[in-house]
């Protein structure tokens, strides 16, 4: 039994190092851990609150100068306290410290310039658009979503999937539950990727509940920041709306969580902690007493099999909600066909024809490049097919040296001459950019008024809003751009959507590569026909035969739901087992390399009956970055406790070199 807490005295983010030590006195011995709330003599005060950050044997100063502790704090539930549960979660859930857990649970402190009392980085609708708002009345489909989420939270209370076609109005489905939360004198924090909360999208919720509410960005400052959460914490919002940060805004009373866009990635953290949104979200609604919403037209695998589970309660909202606004039409183009028909644009002809049609309409179009940033991969444009791991079922990349590697288990195979599917020599590495993109469509559609935007064209703090603001108003018959336009959107105007090539997202070297392409270009394909006239789609691929293209383009989840779970149960890939990355760093290639396969014995011989599925050492996708290098094993089994069992054995072995990411 330690003898021994360090402790902090002052839940503010910069005192968290300063801890001091306690004796545990024998009676407490065995209910005093990390994140206890105790009660201990400080100073000249008899009395004050503190939190155990760690426990040890070993007294660090003079054992007659230690002080004891005195007792266990009365459980009061404020807002810090549920912060320090959920940081003692997270530190046994993600592996972290509790100091890293609490870095991140708590607020930065900021300072505020003086005189300003509210700090919002988003302009407030003006009273012209006041006056001008109407809510819309909820359709059946919607109400019946919002009492299955009333009959939840007055029953079990277990999460809600809602599952909405694009353009279904979740929205207003989410602003109605919010009312209801707000109505019952409870707070709610609705959770939007960073890249979809643009002025258009939040002011919504401005127009519908004052200026009771507040926002997150990474673009504010420390100071905004912090205002923000003072004002959730006095209780003067009522709703705050942000990414998934935003989680950790300390509102008194708790009552609602909405997840937009469920299915995200920026809602899993890539930072260490390396959390997911969800499942603190989860835990948060656990300890508070708060309901959980998560909602998207292409939920993660996740989410969905725990619907299907009933582990979540599922919500379904299958039609577009404005009247005269159907799913889009969507055409599939046949990449290979256009290069045997002799035509090596990036457009076919289908694509062309609908393009020249919607100019001469003065409809909007938009062009989508479907470009993940995955740089190295390698397929044939003959047949269409990427070179796969024999092993892992995943893409492999192209390495410096000339051949081809699985960044999974390390198997690696000479740069083929010709396709090991068809003989073809057409075998290359792919990719176009938005730029040279911009410049053809510039050349081959001169009349075309053309707006770009991408990684370059959107820095700054408002890069995001003109150049959405300049399509909205009509600026442009043309975007073009990489997925960032793609992300909840609403464009009335547009009636084409173009991916210019839908495959380069299948052939990521990840084992959710297909998930992903078809959340893109599912997401992609909404963007058509949000007004009244009817929305066309074409796919350009080389591989129309793909389930994640096919499913896609008939709209149809639950096919691809199917045929992608098969998947991974046959590869024991999440969620139909659990993953754990261990990626090892060191200062020199072969170090460690050995390092790693040395890990991998070790733990194959402590684990032996547990017999985990250990893949590597291989070279992850970051191999080398700011001189250190990374070599990282996949490690495969059903039960998640064996996977945490495995992560913390490592961890003790090799500190901080190593990270860890279990999915
Ligand atoms: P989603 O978030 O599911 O893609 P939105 O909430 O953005 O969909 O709604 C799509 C469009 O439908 C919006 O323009 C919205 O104002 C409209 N809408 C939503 N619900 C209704 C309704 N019940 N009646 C009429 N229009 C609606
Ligand atoms: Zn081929
Ligand atoms: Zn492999």
């Amino acid at each position: 039994m330690p003898k021994y807490a360090d402790i902090i005295v002052n839940i503010s983010r910069e005192e968290l190092d300063k801890t001091f030590q306690y004796r545990i006195p024998d009676e407490l011995s065995e209910i005093v851990v990390p994140g206890s709330k105790v009660e201990i003599p400080f100073h000249n005060r008899p009395a004050v609150t503190g939190y155990v950050i760690s426990l040890s044997d070993e007294p660090k100063i003079d054992e007659t100068r230690i002080r004891k502790i005195s007792g266990l704090a009365k459980r009061s539930l404020t807002a810090d306290d549920t912060m320090m549960a959920l940081a003692a979660w997270m530190k046994e859930a993600y592996g972290c410290t509790l100091n890293q857990a609490l870095k991140t649970v708590l607020p930065v402190k900021g300072t505020i310039r003086k005189g300003k009392t509210r700090v919002q980085s988003v302009p407030l609708p003006s009273q012209e658009e006041r006056d001008a708002y109407t809510q819309a009345q909820l359709n059946p489909e919607q109400q019946e979503a919002v009492s299955g989420y009333a009959q939840e939270t007055e029953g079990q209370n277990r999460p809600c999937l809602l599952f909405g076609v694009t353009g279904s109005g979740k929205t207003e489905v989410y602003m109605e539950m919010i009312r209801r939360c707000i109505e019952g004198g409870k707070q709610a924090i609705l959770l939007i990727p960073e890249i979809a909360l643009t002025y258009q999208n939040v002011k919504r919720f401005f127009l519908r509940f004052g200026d009771r509410v507040g926002i997150l960005n990474s673009r504010q400052s420390a100071g905004e920041k912090y205002e923000t959460v003072r004002l959730a914490k006095e209780g003067k919002l009522d709703l705050v709306i942000g990414p998934r940060s935003a989680l950790f805004v300390p509102f008194p009373r708790l009552g609602l969580i909405i997840i937009d866009e469920e299915h995200e990635h920026s809602y899993h953290s890539d930072l260490t902690p390396r959390y997911h949104a969800r499942e603190v979200a989860e835990k948060l609604c656990e300890l508070t007493g708060a309901s959980l919403v998560l909602g998207s037209a292409t939920p993660s695998l996740e989410s969905f099999s725990r619907a299907e589970s009933g582990q979540y309660r599922l919500l379904q909202l299958p039609h577009r909600a404005m009247a005269d606004a159907k799913l889009p039409q969507v055409y599939v183009a046949d990449l290979r066909e256009e290069l045997k028909a002799g035509n090596k644009s990036v457009f076919s002809r289908l694509l062309r024809e609908k393009i020249e049609d919607r100019l001469e309409k003065k409809e909007q179009i938009m062009l989508f490049l479907n470009r993940r940033g995955y740089a190295g991969f390698v397929s044939c444009r003959y047949c269409g097919k990427p070179i796969v791991c024999p092993h892992c079922s995943i893409s492999m990349t192209y390495h410096r040296d000339g051949s081809l590697h699985c960044h999974y288990c390390g198997y690696s195979i000479p740069f083929p001459e010709t396709c090991p599917s068809c003989g073809s020599p057409y075998i290359a590495a792919f990719g176009t950019g938005t730029q040279k993109v911009e410049a053809i469509v510039q050349r081959e559609f001169p009349k075309a008024r053309v707006l770009r935007m991408d990684a370059d064209t959107t820095t700054g703090k408002s890069g995001h809003s003109r150049i959405l603001d300049a399509f909205g108003k009509d600026e442009a018959d043309i975007l073009i751009g990489t997925q960032m336009i793609v992300k909840g959107h609403d464009f009335p105007r547009v009636t084409l959507v173009g991916v210019l090539a839908a495959d380069l997202s299948l052939y990521a070297p990840e084992y959710d590569a297909a998930e992903r392409t078809f959340q893109l270009l599912t997401q992609a394909s909404g963007r058509a026909g949000r007004g009244s006239r009817q929305g066309e789609v074409v796919l350009q691929t080389y591989m129309p035969e793909h389930y994640a293209v096919l499913s896609s383009a008939e709209q149809d989840y639950e096919a691809f739901y199917r045929e992608e779970m098969a998947f991974r149960r046959l590869m024991h890939y999440p969620p139909a087992g659990g993953l754990l990355i261990a990626s090892v760093s060191g200062p020199d290639a072969a170090g460690t390399e050995l390092k790693t396969k040395a890990l991998r014995e070790v733990l194959e011989d402590t684990f032996l009956e547990q017999a985990p599925l250990i893949t590597g050492p291989a070279e992850g996708t970051e191999f080398k970055r700011k001189d250190v290098f990374r070599q990282q094993l996949l490690i495969r089994h059903p039960d998640a406790a064996v996977l945490r069992k495995i992560r913390d054995y490592a961890g003790h072995l090799l500190g901080d070199t190593i990270q860890f990411d279990l999915q």
